[in-house]
């Protein structure tokens, strides 16, 4: 159930936000546009020193920065470092009741065991992944996708609508992460087949603008084509019209099959597609590639 943005701005708050990289760095800046005090940390000193030009306020330890928010934001790399930064700075140290948001991609499982531990003691969580890259979540267009409690979406829904064009509550704890991994392992193996299409029209004889307007009309269409072709000159301009510059790259698209992977391992899934894809980026990823737009996979075919 998408909802809608309130019309009502929330009240100003204290927001802790750990983790301002390319992501939480346009993220925290939106977030101090809309009036909150946001109080930064981040291990890179030229990320706080962004965040500073941004209004925010740095500190030295992430628990400094979370000690009197009502609410904590976490943009981080991976699960193992949302597990330890909530461990070590965020769990015993933001005030009770606060209300802790974990917007970084990362594994369902470390998700749901985050969420146990922040709400056995007694602390509001949701699992709050984006889709979107560092130009939504610099213009504040990011959708984000949320796990958890009914009433602790209610309480996160106003603060991610100051950072996002939409806010979908996707179920429990640990919903948001798995509805971010089924949606980009859908993307992942979508770019791979509108790629290999693209190589066997060519090969066909096909004019590939025709055929773009010949299949972004018929059942062939998909959001890989008609929104992001990778065929440079042919469709909207997408970054294959950039050399493949910006974007989403494609270490990032194989992070997220591979927390597909490992997701569809653990609940006995078969999804070989999604492996394939997994395969194929990682053949990409290996090969030099990992900086370029996924869509650069089409060099592949
Ligand atoms: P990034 O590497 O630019 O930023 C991560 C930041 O976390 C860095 O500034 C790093 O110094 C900081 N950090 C790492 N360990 C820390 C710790 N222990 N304490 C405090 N700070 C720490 O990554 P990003 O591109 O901003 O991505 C962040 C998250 O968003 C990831 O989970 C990624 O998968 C997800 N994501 C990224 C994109 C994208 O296009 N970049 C899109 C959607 C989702």
């Amino acid at each position: 159930m998408a909802q809608d943005i309130p019309r009502q701005r929330p009240p100003d708050m204290r927001i802790g936000f750990i983790g301002l990289g390319n992501m939480g760095g346009g993220m925290a800046a939106n977030l101090v546009k809309a009036g909150h005090a946001v109080q930064a940390f981040d291990l890179s000193a030229e990320a706080l020193a962004r965040a500073r030009e941004a209004g925010c306020t740095t500190h030295d330890a992430a628990a400094d920065a979370v000690a009197d928010a009502d609410v904590v934001l976490t943009m981080l790399p991976n699960g193992a470092i949302v597990r330890a930064v909530y461990a070590d700075a965020v769990l015993g140290k933001a005030p009770a009741g606060a209300l802790l948001i974990d917007c970084s991609t990362i594994d369902v499982a470390s998700a749901r065991d985050v969420a146990g531990a922040a709400t056995a003691q007694g602390y509001r969580f949701v699992d709050a992944p984006v889709s979107g890259g560092i130009a939504a979540a610099n213009a504040g267009t990011l959708t984000f996708m949320v796990g958890g409690a009914a009433d602790d979406f209610a309480a996160a829904q106003p603060v991610l609508a100051e950072m996002g064009k939409a806010v979908i509550h996707a179920g429990d704890a640990g919903a948001g992460q798995a509805a971010k991994i089924c949606n980009n392992m859908l993307l992942g193996a979508s770019m791979v087949a509108t790629c290999e299409t693209f190589a066997m029209a060519e090969k066909l004889g096909l004019d590939l603008q025709t055929f773009f307007d010949i299949s972004s009309k018929a059942s062939g269409q998909c959001w890989s084509m008609t929104s992001y072709c990778p065929v440079p000159g042919v469709g909207p301009v997408t970054p294959a019209d950039n050399a493949y510059q910006g974007g989403f790259a494609s270490a990032l698209m194989l992070k997220d099959l591979r927390l597909a992977m490992q997701a569809a391992g653990d609940v006995g899934a078969t999804v070989p597609m999604g492996e394939k894809a997994e395969a194929l980026y990682a053949a990409f990823v290996e090969s030099g590639k990992a900086g370029l737009d996924f869509s650069a996979i089409i060099e592949t075919f």
